[in-house]
């Protein structure tokens, strides 16, 4: 990977890698043009698809309340050594985290050597913020876009960790079937849900196809065919 672009397909055509050209990532197949906000920030959303609102209407406003509680506390606490832990026993490849926001547990993930940091969310307001921490810079790219369709390449990403799976996206399989499509084979996909959701969550990662342990209130998850799927690519 030489450049951040090399990592992105065109959600219109899948055509990859795009093309940096100025303040644009292009598809040279079908021209598809992708602003990039901030050196390392590219917007694969209309403006219309700001959903600030959306999100509003999904959460009620005692999900609102807790999240806003929950905010408050991380910052009194320090990192949470539970995925200290499981992230740093992964640590070394491509990072991913869906569902970013302004990038707290992006920055905090910084203390492990990840070749890139890669943040999806699909408001910008966030992402801007997330754009002026100081650990923003080139090991970090930041993704405006949908959470079910991300313009990245296949199996490409050695470690997604989502955050409060059930509470933010109002679609969390088709979340959990994404990162499907982007683990590496030997990925690992890290979760936080909240107690409630723990049996949603335990179902729907037994069908996709995960086998997963517990380390604090962080689910780490495996593909179960991952080694098959490793030993195939291993021979191609
Ligand atoms: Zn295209």
């Amino acid at each position: 990977m030489k450049r951040r672009v090399d990592l992105l397909s065109c959600l219109r055509c899948g055509h990859q890698p795009l093309e940096r050209q100025g303040p644009i990532a292009r598809c040279n197949e079908c021209g598809r043009a992708y602003p990039m906000r901030r050196p390392g920030l590219i917007d694969c959303l209309p403006a219309a698809a700001d959903d600030e609102r959306r999100l509003e209407l999904l959460l009620s406003p005692r999900q609102w309340l807790r999240l806003g509680k929950e905010a408050y506390t991380r910052r009194l606490t320090p990192p949470d050594p539970d995925l200290y832990e499981t992230m740093r026993s992964h640590a070394g490849g491509l990072l991913l985290q869906i569902g970013c926001g302004s990038g707290r547990l992006l920055d905090e993930l910084a203390v492990h050597p990840w070749r890139l940091r890669i943040g999806v969310d699909r408001r910008l307001a966030p992402l801007l913020r997330a754009h002026r921490s100081p650990l923003s810079g080139a090991q970090c790219l930041l993704v405006r876009a949908s959470p079910y369709r991300i313009p990245l390449r296949d199996k490409l990403i050695d470690a997604i960790v989502i955050n409060h799976l059930f509470s933010v996206f109002k679609d969390p399989s088709a979340v959990v079937f994404e990162a499907v499509r982007l683990l590496a084979p030997a990925g690992v996909l890290v979760c936080r849900v909240e107690r409630r959701h723990h049996e949603p969550l335990r179902r729907l990662l037994a069908s996709a196809g995960f086998a997963y342990y517990r380390l604090g209130d962080w689910w780490v998850s495996k593909r179960l065919d991952a080694q098959s799927e490793a030993l195939a690519e291993r021979a191609r």
